[in-house]
């Protein structure tokens, strides 16, 4: 027998009982005639004394353990003289009778605890170690949990959960494809899937009704902090649904969540249409867990000698509550020039102050008199002490811009509380998103998302600005400035698909060729049908106060796509390119 314990359940009930423990050497300090093992595994940490007078052979042996030996021991519970009141544990210790070592470790390359020493890559590299460590742990084991509170809430509303396959042909999400080359069909690829969308949809056609699965989705994107190359979804669809179906039903997921997972009891989620969100945020993600709404004001401060904001097509600005006094000229001279840094490109950012005696103080004084700046303030409901931060410029470069301010201040003033989550749902959402450089439609959400009920029509035989004003029934749920699901109801009709594609620049032979079995399922009986998917390792790293995804992937990549630890991807060897038929065929190139 291994262990008669774990190391984290012995308490004071247990003093007098003959334990077997197994795990790692945390720490091991010698003190000549007494020699204290901490030994560790999942469940917590144990203390373990050996007694040189007790057992001479038994120290020295313990001497001699190093970090992450892997040991058994056996002896008897007692209560500790000198408590830890910081451990669940720290009440006892075990005095020991019997050790065994079931494997020696050599030194790890960084401590296994939670200041480690260990740098980023060095910690991917040796995963297995970094797994060790228990916050690591701690947030792999919440995922599975809410892996299984997922799986329960669905499966109680009676949806299905059903994979889909891993080697297909391409799904538009917006990224590029993993592709696999076929061995047995030279020169063919499948491609990893970039979601189940499709494959969800046709299982409506099949009348499943209600369909879930945990999955992983393979996008080939640029890398960015919170993005993987793989990622989990929990990936959903339903029949015979409205919008409002689908967002009472993953409100509900959502709260069932939170609640079992982390003990926090959701309020009924707030709605925001994106337009609005776009206005008041500049963002379709507006963190909403402090207010600094924007304030436009092309109405009061065009029209003077100020040509930047005669010239502009937006002057919009936020509310620094009580910045007024501790912001100097040099500070406002250095968030300038944060604004101006190339990530966020603002040309200039114009301040108002509004200082405590009533006056004013602007950078753009000489074209504004007191009574001027006196009912911008107003506008922004600002009291004396408070600063007015404004850019001008075009509208939706101006608003990204102003948005990535409204979040670096609502951090610098400690408006970011920790534990309180803010969660949004955001409707309505465009259909389609013209490109200005590349001019072609993309889709806002993806090919398969249908126009609002009321704007089939106008999309069958609309003009081009018709096309940009379509709204879909497309939502996104937002928690804390994070996207941590989105979908929509679906086209299920084979002409209104078709024009979809054709809008989104496909010709009817790609079209054909890239989606006819969805084009043709259409034509058998396809219901009424929408869904949504959330990022599963995104909600977990939020609820859990995180802002990375990787901490919650057992086996993340790195920030260049790579895994440090089997380090790839890598070269294969010509005899396998050769078998992929994908060894460059020189007379082919020529
Ligand atoms: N397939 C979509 C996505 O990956 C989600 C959905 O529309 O259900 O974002």
């Amino acid at each position: 027998m291994y262990r008669s314990h774990n190391c984290g359940e012995l308490r004071m009930d247990q003093v007098g009982q003959s334990v077997t423990l197994s795990g790692w050497v945390q720490s091991n300090r010698d003190f000549g005639g007494l020699t204290f093992i901490d030994l560790r595994d999942r469940y917590g940490i144990t203390q373990i004394v050996f007694n040189m007078d007790d057992n001479a052979d038994l120290g020295e042996a313990a001497r001699k353990l190093g970090r992450e030996f892997v040991v058994k021991v056996e002896g008897t519970v007692r209560e500790r003289s000198n408590k830890n009141p910081n451990r669940a544990t720290g009440d006892i210790e075990i005095e020991v009778s019997d050790l065994q070592i079931l494997n020696a470790a050599k030194t790890p390359p960084f401590t296994i605890e939670e200041d480690t020493d260990g740098g980023d890559e060095l910690r991917m590299k040796y995963r297995y170690l970094d797994l060790r460590r228990n916050s690591t742990q701690s947030n792999i084991i919440f995922r599975s949990r809410v892996g299984i509170e997922t799986r329960k809430y669905l499966s109680n509303l009676d949806f299905v959960e059903i994979e889909t396959p891993f080697l297909i042909k391409s799904t538009p999400e917006g990224a590029r494809d993993f592709v696999v080359p076929s061995r047995m069909n030279p020169g063919q690829f499948y491609a990893l899937p970039q979601s189940p969308q499709t494959f969800k949809q046709v299982l409506m056609v099949s009348g499943f009704d209600k369909y879930f699965q945990i999955v992983k989705c393979f996008r080939d994107e640029d890398l960015r902090a919170d993005r993987q190359p793989e990622f989990t979804q929990i990936d959903c669809e339903m029949s015979f649904v409205s919008q409002e179906d689908i967002l009472n039903t993953f409100e509900g997921l959502t709260k069932h969540l939170f609640k079992s997972c982390i003990n926090v009891d959701l309020p009924d989620f707030p709605r925001m249409m994106y337009d609005d969100a776009m206005r008041l945020y500049g963002s379709d993600k507006p963190d909403l867990r402090f207010g600094m709404e924007f304030v436009e004001l092309n109405d009061v401060a065009k029209g003077k000698d100020f040509a930047v904001f005669n010239d502009a097509e937006l002057i919009v600005g936020i509310c620094a509550k009580g910045c007024a006094e501790n912001y100097s000229n040099k500070d406002i001279k250095k968030l300038t020039e944060w604004m101006q840094r190339p990530q966020i490109g603002a040309k200039g950012l114009v301040y108002v102050k509004y200082n405590a005696d009533g006056t004013f103080k602007s950078s753009v004084g000489k074209f504004y008199e007191d009574a001027d700046l006196k009912i911008w303030a107003e506008k922004f409901q600002a009291e004396p002490g408070d600063m007015l931060l404004i850019l001008s410029g075009e509208t939706d470069r101006v608003r990204k811009q102003l948005n990535e301010l409204r979040l670096e201040m609502g951090n610098r003033l400690g408006l970011v509380k920790e534990g309180d989550f803010k969660p949004l749902w955001v409707l309505d959402f465009p259909l389609l998103e013209w490109d200005e450089d590349a001019e072609r439609f993309h889709a806002m959400h993806h090919p398969f998302t249908a126009p609002k009920k009321e704007d089939e029509q106008r999309m069958l035989n609309g003009d081009f600005e018709t096309m940009k004003a379509l709204k879909a029934d497309a939502y996104d749920l937002v928690i804390n400035g994070s996207e941590i699901g989105g979908g929509s109801i679906r086209i299920h009709d084979r002409a209104l698909q078709e024009k979809n594609f054709k809008l989104l620049g496909f010709t009817q032979e790609e079209a054909e060729e890239q989606f006819g079995f969805l084009l043709g399922a259409f034509e058998y009986g396809a219901p009424p049908h929408g869904g949504l998917a959330f990022g599963f390792d995104r909600i977990c790293a939020v609820m859990k106060g995180q802002s990375s995804i990787r901490d919650f992937i057992a086996f993340p990549k790195n920030n260049q796509g790579k895994d440090m630890m089997i380090d790839a991807p890598s070269k294969i060897d010509t005899t396998q390119l050769n078998e992929l038929n994908l060894l460059l065929n020189l007379s082919d190139t020529e």
